[in-house]
């Protein structure tokens, strides 16, 4: 399987290198040059950027899956804010930084959380009742520290009945 990771607007490098490194459990992973965040994703009634606006970035690439990872606050209707979206069953998803700042370290790891969340997404998985799963939905930061970055037991066999784990 081949994964992009999309960068929109301005990314650290740092934190490319390690999603790279994570996700290449799902195969090759190639990072693309940086898009620029289209102005007509924008809602200034928001002062947010539109989640599903921003996905679309992802669309026109060969790869089985992109993710694309901006640094704007995102929101989606009916939530205030999302830190990432993605299509059931698709290949399309995206994730922000936006609100997961913190340390250097504390940032990549939430970052990792949120892109296989939604990379999970794409394969088919919906949310897991098991908090500290990473298929678990995540409201806060604080749900975001407390769920780990792995699949549960039941993700995983879900994920290899779809084919991505041998
Ligand atoms: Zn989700
Ligand atoms: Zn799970």
């Amino acid at each position: 399987m081949r994964t992009a990771l999309l960068p929109i607007g301005d990314v650290d490098d740092d934190v490319l290198a390690h999603l790279a490194l994570e996700l290449s459990i799902f195969g090759d992973v190639e990072i693309l040059p940086s898009v620029d965040v289209p102005e007509s994703a924008y809602r200034p009634r928001r002062g947010q950027y539109l989640a599903s606006d921003l996905k679309e970035l992802t669309a026109s690439y060969p790869h089985d899956k992109v993710l694309g990872v901006a640094n704007v606050d995102i929101y989606e209707d009916p939530l205030r804010f999302v830190f990432g979206l993605a299509d059931i069953r698709g290949k399309s998803a995206i994730i922000s930084l936006n609100r997961l700042r913190g340390g250097a370290e504390i940032l990549k790891q939430r970052a990792a959380k949120e892109a296989f969340h939604e990379l999970g997404h794409t394969f088919g998985l919906r949310h897991c009742p098991n908090r500290i799963c990473v298929m678990t939905f995540s409201n806060s930061l604080a749900d975001t520290d407390s769920k780990g970055k792995d699949y549960c037991y039941f993700c995983t066999l879900r994920l290899r009945t779809a084919g991505v784990f041998p």
